[in-house]
């Protein structure tokens, strides 16, 4: 059967039973991966610089984390948290809460099955412990899109289109993006911030929430789909003071920025801020479902037996894989490459910058890289210029996806050596010489 394989056979199959929600950044079909490479049906290689979305971080298929796959799901697949222990849950917990810096090392854990799930545990957990009511979280932020996580997201109204319920208690405030300043002062670094958020979120407290009924923040280190946005240096130790003063919880989705792909094992670390509660996912599980929440020891405690759980979180293969995908990334100093190599792309694009407009900014830490996209006036390209460069990426022989409203989005596994990263960069520019003229 295989030999008739062919990625438009798989693409029509596909187009014929799943729905058009599922929105492809390619038009590519891929029949296995290795390393830093996916294949397609015909025998076709591509750079993925989209690693599973922000989750393959020691490669695809990498040996050790194949092994660890095949030898658990011969010993025990599933049995179910609620059901009795198991030693994979465990050292999943153990694994991240050591990464974690004090308090949060010495903390406890629950595991789910992803990102979203993990963020809405989160909230959650702060609510129910709190006995508080609200929640803050950011404009430009991406959480998840089941309706309690989708509630905290405000990356693009797309995500709610026609939903006008959702969690309720959410209030939002803007996040720091000052490229494109949401404050109307134009394009400025983030040295320069107007501070002008910090001003919106006192007079949401003022006008909206009570301090008394204020459970948490929700924030991502840096915002991920919303546009890999690294905040000012003040934002996150002055959001820390906030929570401290008012009492509220500060939560860190680190769904996406956590375990390494920004050169630390949490974001939070690059601004010496730790949070009470952390959300996790994507690289936890190796490449299969798994999400976690870590929080200090007390506020875990608090929570009562039955509270929370889950049929497949913490499920034994899922946890292997991840724990396996964990100790590659520290026996290979994955951390350090992340951070090397991702300041080498963000050099090549900077470099190329000055003989290509249509790249108006640079950004990132570690291997999360956004190259934003401008036109000759030097506006933000349209979604669907950005979506039409990442198909011809594709068909060039880069795989990508976008964030924000116009930027390539370069998350490629923590492997990835600089030679690889030139050759990806080169085909990139390539595309971008071609596109400049159309834009
Ligand atoms: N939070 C962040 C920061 C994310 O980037 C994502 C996914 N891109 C999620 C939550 C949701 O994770 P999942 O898709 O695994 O539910």
């Amino acid at each position: 059967m295989s030999q008739s394989l062919s990625s438009a056979g798989v693409i029509e199959r596909d187009q014929s039973v799943v729905t058009p929600a599922i929105y492809r950044y390619t038009d590519l079909a891929f029949a296995r991966s290795e390393g830093i490479f996916l294949y397609d049906y015909e025998g076709r290689r591509y750079y993925d610089m989209a690693a599973g979305i922000a989750t393959m971080n020691v490669g695809h298929c990498h040996p050790r984390v194949v092994q660890a796959i095949a030898d658990q799901a011969k010993t025990l697949i599933h049995a179910a948290s609620h059901v009795g222990y198991m030693l994979p849950y465990v050292e999943v917990l153990d694994k991240v809460l050591g990464l974690a810096p004090p308090p949060l090392r010495e903390g406890k854990g629950v595991l789910v099955n992803s990102g979203s799930e993990a963020v809405e545990t989160a909230i959650k957990l702060a609510r129910m412990v709190t006995g508080k009511p609200m929640v803050l979280a950011f404009m430009d932020s991406f959480h998840g899109r089941p309706m309690g996580a989708l509630a905290l997201t405000a990356s693009t109204n797309v995500y709610r289109r026609h939903l006008s319920s959702l969690l309720v208690g959410v209030e939002h405030v803007p996040y720091p993006y000052c490229y494109r300043c949401p404050f109307g002062h134009g394009s400025h670094t983030p040295d320069e911030c107007c501070g002008h958020w910090r001003n919106f979120i006192q007079m949401t407290m003022d006008k909206l929430v009570h301090p008394d009924d204020l459970a948490a923040v929700v924030v991502e280190p840096i915002a991920g789909e919303g546009g890999y946005i690294v905040p000012p240096d003040n934002f996150l130790p002055e959001l820390r003071a906030f929570c401290d003063r008012t009492g509220a919880l500060l939560i860190c989705d680190e769904v996406q920025t956590g375990l390494g792909r920004t050169g630390k094992w949490y974001a939070s670390e690059h601004w010496n801020v730790v949070p009470d509660i952390v959300a996790l996912g994507k690289a936890i599980g190796g490449g299969l479902p798994l999400g976690a929440v870590i929080a200090r020891a007390e506020l875990m405690d608090k929570w009562w037996p039955a509270a929370h759980g889950t049929t497949f979180g913490g499920n034994p293969v899922a946890c292997r894989a991840g724990l396996a995908s964990l100790q590659v990334t520290q026996d290979e100093h994955l951390l350090e490459n992340a951070t090397r190599v991702g300041d080498h792309i963000q050099a090549r694009f900077k470099q190329a910058q000055s003989g290509l407009p249509i790249i108006g900014q640079v950004r990132g830490k570690g291997l999360m890289v956004a190259v934003d996209l401008v036109n000759r006036e030097g506006n933000p390209i349209t979604v669907d210029q950005v979506k039409k460069i990442i198909k011809k990426l594709g068909a060039a022989g880069v795989v990508m996806t976008k964030c924000g409203q116009s930027a390539l989005r370069l998350a490629p596994a923590l492997v990835i050596t600089q030679e690889q990263a030139d050759a990806a960069t080169d085909i990139i520019l390539q595309v971008l010489n071609e596109v400049s003229p159309e834009v």
